[in-house]
């Protein structure tokens, strides 16, 4: 039994040794794709549900591996997080992402916003990895009410002084901010309030769900309503069928993003969608 016992010992040491040198391999390639630009921003488009046009784009980051191919976010963003890599990769995808919306805000789309991923991590005492950004902003010729920075709701509650001054910044440049995964966090009404928030991002699970029945249908309306109240604007995330959708409208929700529109697009297939979104 004893010996049963070390041999398992073992196997699960091994295991777990090849975990961490796979990851080891991993943030060491993730270090070079940084280096040589393997990582690139796609698209997605954010409609009006009113008027049924785009009015937004959130900047998503994609990881084309080498030998392994296209790798999530949902995989490398917390390694990136873990090393302090996100640093890098957040600067990448904001200046990336703010160059392509100068490009479509000179060609006839002058309204559009550009809704921008941060993590926590990228948020300090002194702002020292955030506060550049706004010369890159004036850099490029973009105002700052053309941007939506978004932030989970998990991170107000780790990091809420430093966001929390942060946000008071980003308000006296115009940057409007977004709270992301509404819902899924311990959330606190309050920091509605508190915090400067702009906009609520209600999370995919709750609409997934809004097909099936009473449950999620009442919380969306009142998420929705409760928002109004406050002054905040609401996008729905996730949006899959054009029952989701409807329900959505009836319930007067803002904004919609999901599948039913658009996957993240390439900056090419998105200035195509921008250009179907407004026929001539
Ligand atoms: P998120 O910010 O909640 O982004 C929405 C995710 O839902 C995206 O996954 C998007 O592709 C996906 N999605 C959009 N519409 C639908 C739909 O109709 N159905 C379903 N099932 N999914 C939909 P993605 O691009 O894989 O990103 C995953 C997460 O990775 C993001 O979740 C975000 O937390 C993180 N992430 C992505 N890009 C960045 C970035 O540049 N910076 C940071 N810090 N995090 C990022
Ligand atoms: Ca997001
Ligand atoms: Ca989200
Ligand atoms: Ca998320």
């Amino acid at each position: 039994a004893k010996k049963q016992g070390r041999s398992r010992w073992c196997l699960f040491s091994k295991s777990l040794h090849q975990e961490m040198l796979d990851r080891q391999k991993l943030l060491k390639d993730l270090r070079l794709a940084v280096k040589n630009q393997e990582l690139f921003v796609v698209y997605q488009p954010i409609l009006d549900l009113q008027t049924q046009t785009v009015c937004k784009f959130e900047a998503l980051v994609r990881w084309q591996h080498k030998e392994r191919g296209l790798i999530a976010p949902d995989t490398f963003i917390p390694l990136a997080e873990e090393s302090g890599l996100i640093i890098q990769i957040g600067d990448f995808v904001f200046k990336e992402s703010i160059k392509q919306l100068s490009v479509w805000r000179e060609t006839r789309h002058p309204d559009l916003i550009m809704s921008i991923n941060t993590s926590p991590f990228q948020y300090d005492e002194a702002g020292k990895h955030l506060n550049h950004w706004y010369s890159y902003l004036e850099e490029m010729q973009v105002p700052g009410q053309a941007v939506l920075l978004e932030i989970t709701e998990n991170m107000l509650i780790r990091n809420t002084q430093n966001v929390s001054r942060q946000l008071l910044s980003f308000r006296d440049h115009g940057i409007n901010v977004a709270l992301d995964d509404f819902g899924t966090g311990y959330s606190s009404l309050a920091y509605l309030n508190e915090l400067d928030i702009d906009i609520i991002k209600i999370d995919k699970s709750f609409i997934r769900d809004l097909d099936k029945g009473a449950a999620s249908q009442a919380l969306c309306e009142a998420i929705i309503s409760m928002a109004h109240k406050l002054n905040l604007k609401v996008v729905a995330e996730g949006i899959e069928t054009q029952e989701q959708a409807s329900v959505l409208s009836a319930y007067r929700c803002d904004f919609g993003q999901g599948y039913l529109f658009a996957k993240p697009l390439s900056a090419y297939d998105a200035t195509l969608f921008l250009r179907n979104s407004f026929p001539q």
